[in-house]
């Protein structure tokens, strides 16, 4: 069976960097790409917020740099997913694809987490042209436009907020009669006054052509259905962080996030690591996840070297 010092779970932003600290440090990391490879990013467009790049960047195309330099610097990226993994005893034992098994003597976690989408199939046709499930990432791109926000949680609210900061108008459409926000969140929402709250409103449609997201459906309570001119629509409706493969073998909190040991990337395991956004509810941002890949393969390398 193949034995690897470090295995990488996952090829986001978290991932690759982790791969960029542990080859330097010549622990010879081997990265398994999982479903999504290059991860959220490659589902968006342009990146402005990410240092080093003054002119934007391609979401892809920001990945493939990591991906490359992670390569050059001579970590092993693999095409594969992760089906199994036993982390009850060390070296940590792992099925990729259902059938290669590898030992590992340490683990660096970055499956991230996906944002939730309403299922829509036109939803699905213009996402990345219009459709968005992060504000703070493509709000910038709806300057003085109208726009549309899904969900009445907190995180909704902070959108709409930010968003109404950029933007003409903003919609926040709410399934219930009433936002599940903190109170202070509403109160924001409530006093901004180019946000107006739909209650009880579902959305049916989003509206496009090749251009784009031109509009949106909303089908009112009484089952009534009426259209809105808006260029962007950006869901808020949650996160689930892909923790599948680790319950009951990681500590994980309610809402499935990996719990890590405050200032470190360490788990509940001895010799698991988690970065990015699977242990991240808050931030969800490339930077803060290509910080936390950075923060787990030093904390893999000090366990590493305290295992001799
Ligand atoms: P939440 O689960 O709190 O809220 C999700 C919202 O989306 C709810 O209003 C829910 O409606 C709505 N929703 C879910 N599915 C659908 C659907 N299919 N169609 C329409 N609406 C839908 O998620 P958040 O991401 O807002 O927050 C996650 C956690 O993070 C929370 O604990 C929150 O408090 C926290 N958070 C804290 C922040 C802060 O303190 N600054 C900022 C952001 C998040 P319904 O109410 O009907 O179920």
């Amino acid at each position: 069976m193949e034995r690897v010092k470090v295995l990488i779970i996952g090829s986001g932003p978290a991932g690759f960097t982790a791969a960029i600290y542990a080859a330097r440090a010549a622990l010879n990391p081997v990265l398994y790409e999982g479903i999504e490879p290059g991860g959220q990013l490659t589902t968006t467009t342009e990146i402005e917020n990410f240092p080093g790049y003054p002119n934007g960047v391609q979401g892809g195309e920001m990945m493939n740099d990591m991906r490359e330099q992670a390569k050059r610097l001579g970590a092993d990226i693999r095409t594969g997913i992760v089906t199994k993994i036993d982390l009850s005893s060390r070296p940590f034992h792992l099925v990729v694809d259902g059938e290669k098994e590898v030992e590992a003597e340490a683990v660096i976690v970055a499956t991230g987490a996906s944002a939730k989408y309403l299922g829509l199939p036109s939803e699905k046709k213009f996402r990345g042209m219009g459709v968005s499930a992060c504000a703070t990432c493509d709000g910038f791109f709806y300057r003085k436009q109208d726009v549309a926000v899904v969900g009445g949680g907190d995180t909704a609210c902070e959108e709409a907020t930010y968003l109404a900061s950029l933007c003409r108008q903003v919609y926040l459409v709410v399934r219930k009669p009433y936002l599940r926000a903190s109170k202070a969140m509403q109160e924001r929402v409530f006093n901004t006054p180019n946000i107006k709250v739909l209650f009880e409103h579902n959305t049916a449609e989003v509206l496009g052509d090749e251009e784009g997201v031109t509009g949106v459906r909303l089908r009112k309570g009484d089952g009534s259905e009426y259209e809105l001119a808006i260029s962007g629509f950006f869901l808020a409706i949650g996160h689930h962080p892909n923790t599948e493969l680790f319950d009951r073998q990681l500590e994980l909190d309610e809402q499935g996030y990996i719990v890590v040991e405050p200032g470190t990337s360490k788990t509940s395991v001895e010799g698991v690591f988690a970065a990015g956004d699977v242990r991240d509810p808050h931030y969800r941002q490339a930077i803060v996840a290509a910080g936390s890949g950075c923060i787990a393969a030093l904390d893999a390398e000090r366990f590493l070297a305290s295992q001799k």
